[in-house]
């Protein structure tokens, strides 16, 4: 084939066959971009017309690449993680990768959570959830990109921290980053009116820069994919079904020992053995509301499982249950008041000292972590 074609608006390689990489033109854009001598990604097109930011992930390599760039820029970076499926939003070695720019923490997507949860509590959980994985932020702020939800209080600390420093948005796919970033122009005419007027520095890598201020920029960078996300797993069908839309109403369950219960058939919880001592033991569940949950006896669970996958357990629906890889089981013992946290999908929170096992489509990580509420 001929030579490989540049994005004039962020420097991306032209390509025409995924839609989600960077540098995606549909083929008919390519045309007519050659035609009249202004090729633009999709992703610069939509920002360009629409003022409107396109998500876009990167593999793991260039993904890599492109944080190396931010640890030798002089930026503060806006890092932002879906509170609702915290460990999901991890960066492995972010905090490597940053140097000695510094980060403002953003927990996104406060809105599925519970009115009745103080919000200052939940921050505090979410700057110790995050210097646990190795980040000191400046500051951590919640808010909902969705509704626009303090949005106003992040571009108050950028502009208390950011000095002459370029503010870049980074964080993985499905966040919300790009919700937030449109939440920010929505928010900010004058921006707006400079991102239809005015041309993109073509920059040398996949970054998109957005004119913030006077002589500021915005920086978005593609999202980093995780595989083990659960939305790799199901179809966009049944991903209505465990993404939540709205606030969760957490399910509360008494059970007895050797109780299971379905998540539809992408996830299961079994409470094996419990030395609290009442008889039965209190586990609230936090998945979407409309995601169906059914309790049975452990001792048929397999059974159950086996003759109502796709049917009575669902999502997904029986054709697309050939597709969900198998569930995997994953044994935990409590010592203090702990989430079950099924990645991507929701938590289950147990007391201490009970004996218990998550289930999750193979690849889907499981794990337990001190409980958020
Ligand atoms: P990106 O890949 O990080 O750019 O993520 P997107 O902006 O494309 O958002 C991923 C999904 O999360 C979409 O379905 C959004 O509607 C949803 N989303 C984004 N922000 C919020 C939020 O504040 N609240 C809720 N409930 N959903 C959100």
């Amino acid at each position: 084939t001929s030579e490989p074609l540049y994005c004039i608006g962020c420097g991306a390689k032209i390509q025409t066959t995924d839609s989600t990489a960077v540098g995606y033109t549909p083929q008919s854009a390519l045309k007519k971009g050659l035609e009249n001598g202004e090729l633009y990604c999709q992703r610069c097109f939509r920002l360009r017309h629409y003022n409107e930011i396109v998500p876009v992930s990167l593999t793991d390599d260039d993904f890599r690449r492109l944080l190396a760039q931010i640890r030798d820029a002089n930026a503060l970076i806006v890092y932002v993680v879906d509170i609702f499926d915290f460990n999901g939003s991890m960066i492995p070695g972010l905090h490597r990768f940053v140097g000695d720019n510094p980060i403002l923490l953003v927990g996104n997507k406060e809105d599925v959570l519970p009115r009745s949860l103080k919000r200052s509590k939940l921050t505090d959980w979410v700057r110790q959830q995050a210097n646990a994985n190795g980040l000191r932020p400046l500051a951590t702020t919640l808010l909902s990109a969705k509704n626009g939800r303090d949005v106003d209080d992040l571009l108050t600390l950028i502009d208390k921290y950011r000095g002459d420093r370029d503010v870049y948005v980074v964080g993985v796919t499905n966040v919300g980053k790009s919700t937030l970033i449109n939440q920010i122009l929505k928010q900010n005419s004058g921006v707006a009116d400079l991102i239809t007027t005015s041309r993109f520095p073509g920059t040398t890598l996949d970054k998109i820069e957005i004119p913030l201020g006077e002589d500021h920029v915005l920086v978005d960078t593609p999202g980093i994919m995780h595989p083990e996300q659960m939305a790799h797993f199901l179809s966009a069908g049944a991903l209505k079904y465990v993404a939540p839309q709205k606030e969760i109403k957490p399910r509360v369950y008494q059970l007895q020992g050797e109780q299971t219960l379905f998540m539809g058939a992408v996830a299961r919880f079994d409470l094996l053995f419990s030395t609290t001592d009442s008889r039965t033991t209190g586990v609230s569940a936090y998945f979407e509301n409309n995601l169906m949950i059914h309790r049975t006896k452990l001792a048929h669970a397999d059974d159950f499982y086996r003759d109502h996958a796709g049917e009575i357990l669902t999502p997904p629906s029986q054709e697309e249950l050939a597709d969900l890889p198998e569930l995997t089981r994953h044994e935990f013992r409590t010592t203090e008041k702990s989430d079950l946290v099924i990645e991507g999908l929701g938590w289950i929170t147990v007391p201490a000292n009970v004996t218990i096992a998550g289930w999750a489509p193979k690849g889907v990580n499981v794990l337990l972590r001190r409980a958020m509420i």
